[in-house]
């Protein structure tokens, strides 16, 4: 059985439909990553898979058990967190209050465990600790990316879906950010990651891409990595074009 599983999964926005009855799964301990064009229904997905969009049929599993109509808190505390598009931190609270409030769903386990899980946090991004103190919307935008990742990190999820995590940063922190996504997965989260940005293909065990509302590819990470013809043919890559 795989960790997360999609099946037949149909969703829109008021009558309008955006994903066509899309099927995955992702095995525990890997990382998928998702491609796409723009509007090709990532955001849409992720966001179901995460609660914030209702599910008008088919149905997503955690680990077999359905997830697919619970509320969002309830999601989060069956084990699945979002680091949302947009980096949608709380920019008038601090870095340290962001994380805490990410730990939220983790309430009972008692503040012991969450200093714990900051201390986790703080040891994927150094950069963090050092302003944790500071307002959230006063931090660069690689910091507040750094900062969502952290903040769905805080409810110690089985399943971590990251929305854009390159979008808007330079090609080095964009790195930056996949090395420290690839860390988290080592440590045992399973990765479900929405990316434009090639660079990240080294780091993906699966890959799965998206056109209008269907999944027209979905294989092996090193394998779209290697072919030329399938970058081409899925991601619209010119030959030559390696970035
Ligand atoms: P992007 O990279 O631009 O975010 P995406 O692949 O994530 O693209 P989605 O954001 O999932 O795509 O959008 C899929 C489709 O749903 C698009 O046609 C978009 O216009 C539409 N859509 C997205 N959000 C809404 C909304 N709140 N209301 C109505 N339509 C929406």
């Amino acid at each position: 059985m795989s960790l997360l599983e999609i099946s037949e999964l149909r969703t829109g926005y008021g009558a309008l439909p955006v994903l066509q009855g899309i099927s995955f799964a992702v095995e525990e301990g890997q990382t998928a990553v998702m491609f796409g064009l723009n509007g090709a229904g990532k955001t849409t997905t992720v966001n179901a898979i995460a609660g914030l969009l209702p599910t008008w049929s088919g149905e997503i599993r955690l680990d077999g058990k359905v997830v697919s109509g619970l509320e969002p808190p309830k999601v989060v505390a069956a084990g699945i967190g979002l680091s949302p598009e947009g980096r949608r931190v709380f920019p008038a609270l601090s870095v340290l209050t962001n994380l805490r409030l990410g730990a939220w769903t983790r309430k009972s386990d008692g503040k012991k465990a969450t200093d714990e899980t900051i201390e986790r946090v703080f040891g994927y991004f150094p950069r963090l600790e050092e302003r944790k103190d500071q307002l959230a919307g006063t931090m660069s935008g690689g910091e507040q990316q750094m900062l969502a990742i952290g903040r769905a990190v805080m409810s110690r999820p089985r399943v971590l879906l990251i929305d854009e995590a390159s979008l808007g940063l330079s090609p080095k922190l964009a790195q930056t950010v996949f090395q420290v996504v690839s860390q988290i997965n080592d440590d045992g989260t399973t990765v479900v990651i929405v990316e434009q940005n090639v660079g990240v293909l080294p780091y993906a065990d699966q890959a799965l891409i998206m056109e209008k509302g269907t999944i027209t590819y979905d294989g092996l990470g090193s394998d779209l990595e290697k072919s030329g013809d399938l970058r081409k043919t899925y991601l619209g890559e010119t030959s030559g074009d390696t970035t």
